[in-house]
């Protein structure tokens, strides 16, 4: 028998037979504590069951690095090993009522898809997580078993499990590895926990539709969704968080707040602003405008839709005709409905020669753009199908770059700082296989957005080839409150579309030049922005952005017409107020204004009208000492300058 040697990533090595497994091996390599936390191994990037031979590895020096049970690589294992065994409860209580589908890990959990009639129920998700317990208290192995694949279908035929039958008939190569928990077989690559004992820690959490393969054409399945963690204090964390998200969804808030609204007649994914959402998104697009204006820039504003062949020079009608909606005559000519703003920058900036003096160009706009998106994809605000960007197109010279890149990602933090975000991932996408320009503009460019990432002193992460094919590019990812990622800002480098457009500029040396053009929004889309600070305020809006920022009323009719000429006079100050001034309780007032989130109330009796003063109570339930209506009015707008840096 011969030896094979095991090193560990911290230089750990010893010698085993080659008849031993992964876990022989791990008993004399690692402490008693590190082998409870380790759930497989990798090689390389490969992942193995803790029970894998090391002959099998076909190695005689093997590097193995233990994947802990709390890392995202074994909660993955964890997770998919939870779905099979929620599949094996679900096969030994509704029985051959259920053939099952796939059930993979992912992002914060896992899910199993199954074909039965009758529409699982919260109290079905009970018995199911009764009957997985009592599968873990067996301590039940994952045993791997290879066979051929001829083999493994006709034992799914047997079972009647047509899905997998499908499923190993696309399989390439002749033998397929199984695994087994019980009774219950499963077509999988693994790796798994060594056996059920490892999965105490598990929730189902809902159940949706999910089509065969994701094709409305086939058969509709039912998607049981749940997650698992390797530590109760963990799950718990994350259903908290889950409540806490839901009470925060934006479609929920939005309607109550009186914020947005989508109809049915309209169609779709097509937003309709409230007042108060309308006035939000006002609020911000005048911060947005000036912020633009005090980093010079020029707006710009275009048309939504133009001729058909202008997407043909941009390229768009090659690459992006899915996400486009068809094309409209007028007078005979085809007209496209724009799903991006560039190509109409491109057309202002080629209206009259450019010289290289006038770089940099810095042009914005809010421009509303309309995109193909599924219908089963569209989500309230977050997935629609027309939306308005904050666009912006920098035309410069190449060794402007730098020092543009570094403006943008100013601008960028600033403004998302004014809206409480000052959590974010940045990546840093590189040149992909296929690209348009040269190597050396590419590199050029990459070294210029490294350069401003640096120089602001951001941590970012590279994303080698990731750039879209035109260039390099940044992307910025923000945290809320609860910890979830955002995608909104992009900052984009551009080789393709100046030459497409064969736009130029005259340099110093009196001869033509292709200038950079830079693509970036820093919001991403209102719509979609809007819907992430909805979220995150869980509308409880600073009071620069909370479209009411007081509410004022009456103990009794007696103080109607002081509180009508504070009102006006508030009003005349630039105060967003509001008035209530219903013959109500109190009490049921301030509770309305509550749940309205509105962040001052002004609670008028005889004695501040007869000293001419307003009782101030904050969003919180606190009150302030009366004040004077003007001192109210100062104290607002103190506020909001205090916010606005
Ligand atoms: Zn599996
Ligand atoms: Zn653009």
């Amino acid at each position: 028998m011969s030896e094979i040697t095991v090193i560990l990533p911290d230089g750990e090595t010893k010698g085993f037979d080659s008849a031993a497994s992964v876990a022989d091996a791990l008993v004399e390599l690692l402490s008693n504590k590190q082998r409870k936390q380790t759930v497989a191994v990798a090689v390389g990037d490969t992942l193995f069951d803790l029970s894998t031979r090391l002959d099998s590895l076909g190695q005689e020096q093997i590097e193995l690095r233990p994947i802990s049970i709390a890392s995202d690589e074994g909660l993955d294992i964890l997770r998919h090993s939870t779905a099979h065994l929620m599949a094996k409860a679900v096969l030994d209580l509704y029985g051959t009522n259920v053939k099952v589908a796939i059930g993979p890990a992912i992002e914060d959990g896992f899910y199993y898809d199954f074909e039965r009639e009758i529409p699982f129920t919260p109290e079905d998700f009970e018995s199911i997580e009764a009957k997985m317990q009592e599968t873990v208290r067996g301590g039940i192995p994952f045993a791997r078993k290879v066979i051929s694949k001829a083999e493994a279908i006709a034992l799914f035929e047997e079972r009647g499990e047509q899905y997998k039958v499908e499923l190993l008939k696309e399989i390439e190569g002749d033998t397929v590895s199984l695994y087994q928990l019980g009774d219950f077989v499963d077509l999988c690559r693994g790796p798994h926990v060594p056996d059920s004992s490892w999965l105490q820690v598990f929730k189902l959490i809902k159940v949706a539709g999910a089509y065969w393969r994701g094709d409305e054409h086939k058969q509709m399945l039912q998607r049981l969704y749940g997650t698992a963690f390797d530590d109760k204090k963990k799950l718990k964390k994350y259903l908290n968080d889950l409540e806490e998200a839901k009470k925060r969804d934006h479609r929920k808030l939005g309607k109550e707040l009186g914020l947005f609204t989508i109809s049915d007649q309209v169609g779709p994914g097509l937003i309709l602003w409230q007042p108060k959402g309308a006035l939000l998104r006002r609020l911000i697009e005048d911060y947005w405008k000036e912020e633009h204006y005090r980093h010079d820039y020029e707006l710009l504003y275009t048309p939504h839709i133009a001729r058909l062949d202008l997407w043909k020079t941009s390229g768009h009608l090659d690459f992006y005709s899915e996400n486009m909606y068809s094309s409209m005559a007028i007078d005979e000519v085809q007209y496209q409905l724009k799903p991006m703003n560039c190509p109409f920058h491109i057309a202002i900036y080629k209206s009259q020669m450019r010289s290289y003096r006038e770089f940099p160009l810095r042009w914005c706009e809010l421009g509303t753009v309309y995109r193909y998106e599924r219908t089963g994809v569209l989500h309230g605000l977050l997935r629609v199908r027309g939306f308005t960007q904050d666009d912006a197109h920098i035309f410069c010279r190449p060794d402007q770059l730098e020092e543009e890149i570094f403006n943008i990602l100013d601008l960028n933090l600033n403004i998302l700082a004014t809206f409480g975000f000052d959590q974010y991932d940045i990546y840093l996408s590189t040149r992909p296989d296929k690209y348009v320009g040269s190597e050396e503009h590419w590199q050029k460019a990459t070294d210029a957005l490294k350069q401003a990432l640096d120089k602001r002193g951001l941590a970012y992460q590279i994303d080698p080839g990731e750039g879209v094919f035109y260039g390099p590019k940044i992307d910025i990812k923000i945290k809320d409150v609860l910890g979830r990622s955002w995608q909104c800002s992009t900052i984009q480098v551009d080789f393709n579309l100046p030459e497409r457009f064969e736009v130029s500029y005259i340099g110093e040396d009196g001869r033509e030049h292709q200038p950079i053009m830079i693509h970036r929004a820093l919001m991403g889309s209102l719509e979609r922005f809007i819907g992430v600070l909805i979220e995150n305020y869980a509308g409880a809006f600073p009071i620069w952005l909370a479209p009411v920022q007081a509410r004022i009323m009456n103990i009794t009719d007696a103080q109607g017409e002081y509180c009508e000429n504070v009102y006006q006079e508030l009003r005349r100050s630039g105060v967003r107020i509001e008035k209530d001034l219903r013959n109500e309780k109190l009490n049921y007032k301030i509770r309305e204004a509550q749940l309205a989130k509105i962040p001052y109330m002004l609670v008028i009796g005889d004695r501040e009208a007869e000293s001419g003063t307003v009782t101030v109570r904050e969003r919180s339930g606190k009150n302030l000492p009366p004040m004077s209506v003007s001192d109210f009015a100062a104290k607002i707008k103190e506020e909001c300058t205090a916010m606005l840096g």
